[in-house]
Formats: C-alpha cells, structure tokens, sequence
C-alpha cells in the first residue's frame, strides 16, 4: 500500500481528499464501496461526487434520486458530493434538507443556452450551423448572468455584490 499522507509546517498529519469522483451511480466504472477501497489504498481520504443531472447520461436525473443516492453514499466513510451542471436547473430545485446532507456540491459547465433556446454543450465537435465565436461568446455570458439571476443563496452568507 502507497500513502500521500504527510505532514504540514504546522506538523500535523495532512492527507489529500479526492473531491471528484464518479462511481456506477452515474458513469463512474467502480462500484461506491470499491472506490473507497481504491481511493484509500492510494493515501486518500474519498468523496463521491456522481453527476446529477438531466442532461447527463446515467446520472442522478430527479430530486427522488437524489435522496436514494444520498442514502446510499451516507453508508460509506466518504464526502458526499454530487456534480451539477450549471445549465440544468436540478440543482436550484433541491430542497434544503437534501442540501444540507452534502458536504460539498461541485457546479460544472456542461453546457450554455443560446438565444434560441438551443443547446451547446462543451464537449460536443463543433458549433451549430451559424452560430459565430462572437455569437457563442455573447449567449455563454448572457447565460451565466442569467444562472447568477436565478441562483438561490440557501447559506447565511450573503451573494456578492455587483462589479
Ligand atoms: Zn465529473
């Protein structure tokens, strides 16, 4: 067995935590148990973070299955985190009691809305016919304005204030 583990200025034991991990709950090739298991034999502390999402294929798709795969993950001594895709609306639709069962959320751009109503998804080859750079460019912005509008501050801390 191989550890990372080591020690800050401060001398105390310090071990990497792996925040990003897929397992067969979305499209992951391990099984939740057998990623703590290969995640702890390499010297790091594991988390689950399987995408949850519509537009995902294999993922975590409704607030339903949210609460399965949490119950699933909270069996296990690991982080409980979940992918969303920013251009999904999944993740505003989650309750707080189901917020609050992970410990961290990671919000991934998957995709941008065009005026259109249509998709571009970043890993798809290509732009659609038409659509300029100065085009794609216009509508990721607008989009991304258009998430931080409806973003919902479920946390003490207040939004940042405009630039
Ligand atoms: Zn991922």
């Amino acid at each position: 067995m191989t550890t990372s583990s080591t020690t800050n200025a401060a001398g105390t034991p310090w071990q990497p935590l792996d925040c990003h991990a897929h397992t067969t709950l979305s499209d992951g090739s391990l099984a939740p148990a057998a990623l703590v298991t290969a995640v702890r034999a390499r010297g790091a502390r594991p988390s689950i973070a399987d995408h949850i999402s519509r537009d995902v294929i294999s993922a975590v798709r409704t607030v339903a299955e949210v609460d399965a795969y949490l119950t699933a993950i909270e069996a296990l001594p690991v982080a409980r985190g979940g992918e969303f895709c920013w251009h999904d609306a999944l993740w505003r639709e989650l309750p707080p009691h189901l917020i609050g069962r992970f410990t961290h959320r990671l919000g991934s751009l998957h995709a941008i809305h065009l005026p259109d109503g249509g998709l571009v998804h970043m890993f798809q080859r290509g732009f659609p016919a038409g659509l300029t750079v100065d085009a794609y460019m216009d509508a990721h912005v607008a989009d991304l304005e258009l998430s931080r509008g409806r973003c919902r501050w479920t946390s003490s801390r207040t939004p940042p204030s405009s630039p």
